[in-house]
């Protein structure tokens, strides 16, 4: 595909900050794309009044790909559910219909003392968590937080059908074909009856693919996996609760949230790409955010979005070699800022980069 159309959605926060490195990376590796900036989140409350307008959503209908930075303003925890940064997000991907998150976690060797967990519990780890983006409790209706007679009550749902469960267990079941063929399901079977029915298609899913090995686990005893066993882990599929959790837990295993890339896909070509951290009030600003994962992101945009593996590799090559010559942000130990970090990728990247898009 050639001079594809990216929708950048900076968001909150450290979103703007990580999304302009990002954006300067896809800017080298594949210059024919055409760029372009939308307004979401608190960003966009503040200018519109909507966390999703109008505009941002057709233009991210009609992109190649879109890139997210991150949402969520402190100022707007206590607004009304329906004026939430964070709901623009879940709207954008239930209407790109993304109803799978790709969450890979690989401790870089030269970070191995940035995990508060010991080396050797860490040192090859190699994980993709495949997470169901678009059912269980955070979709699920009906839900409401009122009050009667002086007693306060919320009311969530977790709900899940078949069909939604067999499309993203089919999917984490091809992802383990081409790793190193062995999956971990997660769920909460013992108390949950959205469990019972996710494990049951799972391991009707796990008939069609003999070659992997299928493992269910209960998701308290998958927590405790992650931080004892992950080198021995390889594909690790989730429900959405369940998926967004056990993903920042995994972050430490690179020590940092910042250094986590993730890919949302689904019924469209393109896809939505996003680092897996929120808006980082507490560093917004600062110039102190980690660009990694955003950067990252930018090359699972490249690959699965826009279908460039080798200009995916080269941004991947050029952070593994960044990180390799001890340039890193405070989060991991290093003093880069943000941009320090962005350029120094950049001066790592291959020279002869794509630059006519046709490597695809
Ligand atoms: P967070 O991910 O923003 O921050 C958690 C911790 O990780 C903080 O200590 C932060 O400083 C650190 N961190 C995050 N990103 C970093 C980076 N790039 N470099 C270095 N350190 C980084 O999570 P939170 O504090 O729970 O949430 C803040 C806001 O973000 C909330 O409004 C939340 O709703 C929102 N949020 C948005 C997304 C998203 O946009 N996809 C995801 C999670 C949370």
């Amino acid at each position: 595909m050639a001079n594809p159309t990216i929708v950048l959605l900076p968001g909150d926060g450290v979103g703007p900050e990580v999304t302009r490195e990002a954006a300067a990376c896809l800017a080298r590796v594949a210059p024919d794309a055409r760029l372009v900036e939308h307004a979401i989140g608190g960003h966009a409350l503040d200018t519109t009044g909507e966390s999703l307008p109008a505009t941002t959503l057709d233009a991210c209908m009609e992109a190649d790909a879109v890139f997210l930075g991150a949402v969520g303003n402190p100022r707007y925890d206590s607004a009304p559910e329906s004026t939430r940064p964070e709901l623009g997000l879940l709207a954008l991907r239930q209407a790109l219909g993304a109803w799978a998150n790709l969450r890979p976690i690989r401790v870089h060797p030269a970070l191995e003392d940035c995990s508060p967990l010991r080396p050797e519990r860490i040192r090859g780890a190699d994980v993709m968590i495949v997470r169901e983006l678009l059912g269980g409790i955070y979709f699920g209706e009906p839900r409401s937080l009122s009050s009667d007679d002086g007693e306060r009550h919320a009311l969530d749902t977790m709900t899940y059908t078949e069909g939604q469960i067999r499309r993203v267990a089919d999917l984490a079941f091809r992802i383990a074909q081409k790793r190193r063929k062995r999956l971990l399901s997660v769920d909460k079977a013992n108390v949950l009856a959205c469990s019972r029915l996710w494990r049951a298609v799972v391991s009707e899913v796990a008939e069609g693919y003999p070659e992997v090995t299928c493992e269910h686990g209960l998701v308290d005893s998958c927590t405790l996996r992650i931080l004892t066993d992950a080198p021995d882990l390889d594909v690790l599929l989730c429900g959405n609760l369940f998926g967004d959790i056990l993903s920042d837990e995994a972050g430490a295993l690179c020590g940092s949230l910042g250094m986590l890339p993730s890919a949302s896909i689904g019924d469209r070509p393109g896809g939505l790409f996003e680092p897996v951290h929120g808006s980082a009030p507490d560093l917004a600003g600062s110039g102190k955010a980690n660009p990694v994962g955003a950067i990252l992101s930018a090359a699972m945009l490249l690959h699965h979005g826009l279908d460039r593996p080798e200009a995916a590799h080269q941004l991947e090559r050029a952070v593994d070699a960044t990180v390799a010559d001890g340039i890193m942000t405070a989060d991991v130990g290093g003093s880069a800022t943000t941009a320090q970090f962005g350029d120094a990728v950049r001066a790592r990247l291959e020279p002869n980069s794509p630059i006519d898009g046709s490597d695809d």
